[in-house]
């Protein structure tokens, strides 16, 4: 009984603890604002409206994350997170976390920390819907015009294993797809879940071909060393895959897309 008693009591000092050091990252932005690094342009997983509101996968697990740490979506400030700035935007403290189809990989860990996974995706390739000669990475080789993002793990992994490849370095998959649209080049790689997220966008116009070629295990960014904000999110991505609130997400923000839902990744601690 005692014991228990004694454990309640440090479980809850541990709470205060927690919401302190919290509220400590917070006070470099806007008071009483959270700071939240994500995508403007990934439909399906992130997305900036013409309105100017947010939306996708990334944001709802975002948004339920700060809902648990006590910020309502009015208390969320929004910052873009282009794949190649996100480590910056948390080494510079310019975000509290990043939600932006952010793989965990040991490279990265060595400069921030991550929460998570909570999505599992994979590297894939995009074309025009009439291509019929890329099937696959082999196929690239070929003198085939390929487009990433700078400071992606696709982009790298195209580097390192296929050096035929003429890869061209873009700041955003959006631009990567239009340029796809206007022949510029002839195919795009990335995570499976955001390629589809284009197709579907634009139906008819673009296909996925050569499978899922690598595991990508998305990850939200904290600062290197902000361990109670990191376990803070762990257990609200817990809480997020327990209540049926991740497989809401996942339905509504993937539907268009046609996956079928997945068992939630474990959080690992
Ligand atoms: N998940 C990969 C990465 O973190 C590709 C997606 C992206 O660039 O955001 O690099």
């Amino acid at each position: 009984m005692r014991v228990r008693r004694l454990l309640g009591v440090l479980t809850r000092l541990g709470a205060v603890l927690a919401v302190g050091s919290l509220a400590g990252a917070c006070t470099a932005h806007d008071s009483g604002k959270i700071t939240i690094g994500v995508k403007f342009d990934q439909p399906g997983l992130s997305v900036k409206r013409p309105d100017g509101t947010l939306g996708g996968f990334d944001v709802d697990v975002a948004r339920y994350v700060a809902g648990r740490l006590g910020y309502p979506p009015a208390r969320i400030a929004w910052i873009e997170a282009p794949s190649g700035q996100r480590e910056m935007l948390l080494r510079n403290g310019q975000v509290d976390y990043v939600v932006a189809t952010y793989s965990i990989t040991d490279a990265r860990r060595a400069k921030v920390d991550f929460a998570g996974p909570y999505l599992l995706a994979g590297q894939s390739l995009l074309v025009r819907a009439d291509n019929t000669d890329i099937t696959g990475t082999a196929s690239l080789q070929r003198h085939k015009k390929l487009c990433s993002v700078s400071g992606s793990t696709p982009a790298q992994r195209i580097k390192d294993r296929y050096p035929g490849v003429q890869l061209q370095r873009y700041d955003t998959y959006s631009a990567c797809v239009e340029a796809l649209r206007n022949n510029a080049i002839d195919a795009v790689t990335t995570d499976d879940v955001i390629l589809a997220g284009y197709a579907a966008q634009s139906p008819g116009a673009f296909k996925l071909v050569g499978g899922r070629f690598s595991e990508e295990k998305y990850g939200i960014g904290v600062r290197k060393g902000n361990d109670s904000l990191r376990q803070r999110i762990n257990d609200a991505l817990e809480q997020m895959e327990r209540d049926g609130s991740w497989r809401a997400a996942f339905v509504d923000n993937f539907g268009p897309a046609g996956f079928a839902v997945p068992d939630p990744p474990p959080i690992q601690r």
